[in-house]
This record gives C-alpha cells, sequence and structure tokens, in this order.
C-alpha cells in the first residue's frame, strides 16, 4: 500500500510571533521555520506503517518555497521514501493545496493519505476536509489512535467530550491530533541517506490547478496587550467588580 503525506513548512512553534509593520502579515525574514508539528506526527504514522509491513511505500508532498524542500528532507530523514515539491512563491490556500495534493493523488493513487489536522500558521483546519471532498474518499478527522482490520481502517476521533470510533473504507483521508504518537528524531546516519533520496518538483500549472488565492487579508493585528491584575480585599469585593467592572456576571 502507498501511503501520501503532507507536509507543511512553518514558522517554528517556538518562535514568537512578530507581525508586519504594515499589518499584511507575519514576519517570515530570518524566522525559524520547521515542519508542521502535526504533519511530523503524521510522517511518524506513515514510517510506522511502513515499519509494520502495513504500507510498502511512503511520499511526502509539500506546496511551498524553494525552501520547503528542507521540510521535505526532514521527511525523507525520518524515514519517508521521496518527496514531490509544488513550488509556489505566492500563499497557497487551503483550497488550493487541497486540489494541487488532488493532482498529486490522481497521479500517485495511494490507498491512504495523512495529513496534519491543521497547520499552526493559519490555523485553518481545512485541508484535509476539503481534499477527502474533492477525492470523493472516506475522510476521518482528528485521529488519535489508527489501526487496520480486514482491509478497512478503524480511527479513534477526539471530538468535544470524548472518543468516537470510525471505521473507514479505502481509500480514505486521515487528518492526525497530537496525541497519536511522539514523532522520532531523525538519527544522523538518516539524514545523510535522506540527501540522496529522490524530490521531484513541479509547479502548479503543469499539475493544471489554478492556485491563484480566493481570500485577501485585509489586516493582521497584535492582539491587544493583557492588562495588569489587582488584588481585592474580598470576595464581596471580587464579586462588586466582576459585576460592575468587567460586567461577566
Ligand atoms: P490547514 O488546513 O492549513 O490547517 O492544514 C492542515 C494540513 O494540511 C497540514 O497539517 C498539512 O498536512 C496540510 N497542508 C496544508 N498546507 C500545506 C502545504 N502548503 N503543503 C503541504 N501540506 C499542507
Amino acid at each position: 500500500m502507498k501511503v501520501l503525506v503532507a507536509v507543511k513548512r512553518v514558522v517554528d512553534f517556538n518562535v514568537k510571533i512578530r507581525i508586519k509593520s504594515d499589518g499584511s502579515g507575519v514576519e517570515t525574514d530570518n524566522v525559524k521555520m520547521s515542519m508542521n508539528p502535526f504533519d511530523e506526527i503524521a510522517v511518524e504514522e506513515a514510517v510506522r506503517l511502513k515499519e509494520s509491513g502495513v504500507a510498502d511505500e511512503v511520499v511526502c508532498a509539500s506546496i511551498g518555497p524553494a525552501k520547503s524542500s528542507e521540510t521535505i528532507r526532514a521527511a525523507l530523514a525520518m524515514g519517508a521514501d521521496r518527496g514531490i515539491h509544488v513550488v509556489s512563491d505566492a500563499d497557497v490556500e487551503p483550497l488550493a493545496v487541497a486540489k494541487l495534493l488532488k493532482a498529486i493523488i490522481d497521479k500517485e493513487d495511494p490507498r491512504l493519505v495523512i495529513l496534519g489536522k491543521q497547520a499552526i500558521d493559519d490555523d485553518c483546519n481545512q485541508t484535509p476536509q476539503m481534499l477527502a471532498a474533492l477525492l470523493g474518499w472516506s475522510q476521518g478527522t482528528f485521529v488519535s489512535v489508527l489501526a487496520f482490520e480486514g482491509g478497512r481502517i478503524l480511527v479513534t476521533r477526539e471530538v468535544d467530550g470524548g472518543l468516537e470510533k470510525l471505521s473507514l473504507a479505502l481509500p480514505a483521508v486521515v487528518s492526525v491530533d497530537l496525541r497519536l504518537n511522539e514523532p522520532r528524531y531523525a538519527s544522523l546516519p538518516n539524514i545523510m541517506k535522506a540527501k540522496k533520496k529522490p524530490i521531484e518538483a513541479t509547479t502548479p500549472e503543469e499539475l493544471g490547478v489554478d492556485a491563484a488565492p480566493r481570500l485577501t487579508t485585509i489586516k493582521v493585528a497584535e492582539p491587544p496587550a493583557r492588562q495588569a491584575g489587582i488584588m481585592v480585599e474580598s470576595a464581596a469585593q471580587l464579586v462588586d467588580k466582576l459585576r460592575n467592572e468587567a460586567k461577566v456576571i
């Protein structure tokens, strides 16, 4: 079984985000970038499927500027077999990403596609659902346990107030949540080996996809600075302040 994993290059989760002075977006110049953390979990799961003999090939795909190839290399160092890089300097929105992934999937014909549940830069949580809809495939989102049984996939989903178990027919699209696994660190020998693994480069035009944005960002702004707290003398004063100043009760 072939598994395709989508990996996005995003601002590293440890970086304190800075807003561009003109409010047009987030500063990415001279900022540490990494693989979206949920995508690391997706790659880990795909590599484990290969190690357990369920999958025989793991292909990872990324859409983004030239440097996204570093993100693909990181996935290859974790154990993926080869990469596909759709080179685009523009900001590619989830619908366009889903269309580009569909074009890749039409060619590659994987039985399972694994994505992160959301990218930590745009926080959209849209691409996996849109992709499943475009393909007309089964989908399991927010997956925290994944198992195979009788040619189907059993997934446990983290939903409001509990866990939901679903049995999905293949082919399927799965988006992964935090508790699915703990991604491995790539060892030095595997980082060296990954340099020799193939990455195919393509473009939205070659894939026949119109990736032009449908949305316009009006303004990006910092959240208001938090005000300092105060000490109250009594519970009665607290209630009074909550009722008459904060007006929350
Ligand atoms: P989003 O819908 O933007 O929150 O992204 C959800 C997931 O879709 C991510 O965790 C990735 O697996 C995948 N994805 C989104 N954008 C890209 C991209 N530019 N390249 C590759 N995968 C992506």
